[in-house]
């Protein structure tokens, strides 16, 4: 692929889940580009709205919201506004390691060096080329070979070639491989076979090996996974001039526009044929509710969180079990703007009181047991019990994935509480990850998730983000009027006065501290919907120097290396506030009744007790 997928790349993306306005697919191909990665498509609401990319990707009143994110501000599309928000707003909130860079894809062909991020004088490396001219580059297959294990190439050439020692094995990109020998003369062979693929070994040359070679010595780099916060000229110039001299930034680079996610061009025919392969693994009310918007022209390439690459960004062939989790609200809110007949929000977690409604509507079958205060709490038994409720009753808010694929929790919505028969088949697929014998691996794999929860330390970062919500939305709403240049409806519903009535204070406040109430309110309902997703990899023994934390394991004696990310960090729309007024509304009314109803049939319950008979 070169810029733009076509109909004939639909095959490699499968289905992976979906949200209320995006699909997302996961990719099963080959290519570099895409291995590790998942693929964001927008929806469209059927009988609904059409694809949003305008002049602005923001509204008149969203653009005064966010006017300090100029980036943002200035986005042309939905996409692009996304990324920076989270660019620009997230990010220095959640911390730059744990929401991923990504790196720079080529993806506009009519930009020249789109892939590559500096470029040097390869004048000053003639040190390193010396000892680069005894390798030889090998290529096994093509790129469309799988993954070939450096180990099983190593092992091959030795006993091919008969070296003793000093034969060094290093990958390069999929089908590519560097070997490292003793000499020069060593390095002159001929062409050989590998497990019946065709094997082409060359002597390395600067020019063999990258394209971006110019006839002037200069080279272009691709620098990968490099975190957020270097992202700037003065890190590109010092890398620079470490590898060579430095001579630019690649004009795409400097501006930052493809950092936290790319943007790759679809055609309509690939979104179709998506739509098509994708359609039965979808939830029923989910394709009956939105389709995919097949006018976009453009999709999000984003990071697959659910595995982890290895430090060439390549998979390897290794176990990788990821647990998402959907924390919610872990804090019950202290306003002063809540009203006496909705105290119980102070009380109740607002999970809780939400459960209770999506029960009674028929959303869920079961009431789950997770408490997000005992997930926030920074106690690990309280954490453990709230992983131990969530992996029960899955619901949307808890999915396990065994490299990838999902293997516990719904893939578009909200799964069935965990039957023994689901149960079971879990224990079994634990086997590969977790040493146990049957019917501990479960247990202690929910330990591990628990552990790494609570030793990250994440979620407290969440929690704060989350309080930003001071006002709480019954707060928020007047000012939102306000902001909105409309007369307030909550006002008016409860026959307050908006300049002399209890929220007088709220509708007087001078502009900009109506915006930051209204702008941390939507920053708060991000964090309040995110989810979190950890990686486990069983780490070797003796496996040192690797990038990622550490997780011990005390019940079975293991290591795994862990990799937490933030994902679903949506930018929310200003109008929205709304019908966040209007929910919550109805879902404290809605608890309130019930428990007045339960009241009463206890009362009564009461009274049968005492006189036999019901009066
Ligand atoms: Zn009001």
């Amino acid at each position: 692929m070169e810029g733009i997928l076509e109909r004939k790349d639909a095959g490699d993306w499968i289905y992976r889940g979906e949200g209320a306005v995006n699909l997302v697919l996961a990719y099963i191909g080959s290519s570099p580009t895409f291995v590790g990665k998942v693929l964001r498509i927008q929806k469209s609401v059927r009988n609904g709205f059409k694809c949003e990319d305008g002049p602005s990707a923001l509204t008149m009143h969203e653009c005064l919201l966010w006017e300090d994110t100029k980036d943002l501000v200035s986005a042309p599309t939905k996409e692009i506004a996304e990324q920076q928000y989270v660019q620009h707003v997230m990010i220095p909130l959640l911390g730059p390691e744990h929401v991923d860079a990504g790196e720079p894809v080529k993806v506009e062909s009519q930009l020249a060096n789109v892939g590559e991020d500096i470029v040097i004088h390869m004048g000053s490396c003639e040190s390193w080329f010396k000892h680069l001219r005894r390798c030889l580059i090998g290529r096994f297959g093509d790129m469309n070979t799988p993954i070939l294990d450096k180990l099983k190439i190593q092992k091959w050439a030795l006993k091919k070639w008969g070296i003793q020692a000093g034969l060094k094995v290093l990958d390069l990109n999929v089908a590519w491989f560097l070997f490292e020998l003793p000499s020069v003369e060593e390095a002159s062979r001929r062409n050989w076979s590998f497990e019946g693929l065709p094997v082409t070994l060359q002597p390395w040359s600067p020019s063999g090996c990258c394209s971006g070679l110019k006839e002037d010595g200069l080279i272009w780099i691709r620098l990968m996974g490099l975190p957020a916060f270097l992202w700037s000229t003065e890190v590109f110039r010092a890398l620079g001039k470490r590898c060579g001299h430095f001579v630019k930034t690649n004009e795409a680079t400097a501006e930052r526009r493809y950092l936290k996610w790319t943007r790759v061009r679809v055609s309509s025919e690939f979104l179709e044929s998506v739509e098509d392969n994708v359609r039965c693994d979808r939830p029923a009310w989910r394709v009956d509710a939105a389709k995919v918007n097949t006018l976009c022209d453009s999709a999000l390439l984003i990071s697959d969180h659910s595995v982890i690459p290895n430090s060439h960004g390549i998979l390897e062939r290794q176990i990788c079990v990821s647990v998402e989790i959907k924390p919610k609200c872990g804090f019950l809110p202290l306003s002063r703007f809540i009203a006496e007949g909705n105290a119980i929000k102070r009380k109740i977690t607002r999970f809780r009181m939400h459960q209770s409604l999506k029960l009674h509507q028929g959303e869920i079958s079961e009431i789950s047991e997770y408490n997000p205060l005992y997930m926030f709490s920074g106690s690990k038994d309280r954490v453990h019990k709230a992983i131990k409720a969530l992996f029960v009753t899955p619901q949307n808010n808890f999915r396990v994935f065994l490299n990838g694929s999902l293997i516990l929790g719904g893939s578009g919505g909200v799964a069935e509480s965990t039957s023994c028969v689901i149960g079971e088949a879990f224990e079994d697929v634990l086997k590969c990850v977790i040493r146990a014998d049957d019917g501990l691996r479960t247990t202690n794999f929910l330990e591990l998730v628990a552990e790494a929860v609570f030793e990250s330390g994440l979620l407290d970062r969440v929690l704060k983000v989350q309080k930003l919500d001071l006002y709480d939305i019954e707060g928020a709403i007047h000012v939102y009027y306000d902001l909105v240049s409309q007369p307030c409806m909550v006002c008016k519903d409860l026959g307050e006065d908006k300049l002399s009535g209890r929220y007088s204070s709220l509708h007087s406040l001078p502009l900009n501290e109506s915006l930051n109430i209204v702008r941390d309110y939507l920053i708060a309902a991000t964090a309040k919907d995110l989810s979190m997703m950890i990686a486990f990899r069983p780490r070797e023994n003796g496996d040192l120097g690797s990038p990622y934390s550490i997780v011990f394991l005390k019940s079975t004696g293991q290591s795994f290396d862990y990799k937490a990310s933030f994902i679903d960090l949506d930018m929310k729309p200003l109008k929205r506030m709304e019908h966040y007024y209007k929910l919550d509304q109805k879902i404290v009314s809605y608890y309130t009744q019930m428990l007045k109803m339960e009241h009463q049939l206890d009362k009564k319950a009461a009274r049968i007790k005492v006189n036999g008979t019901l009066n």
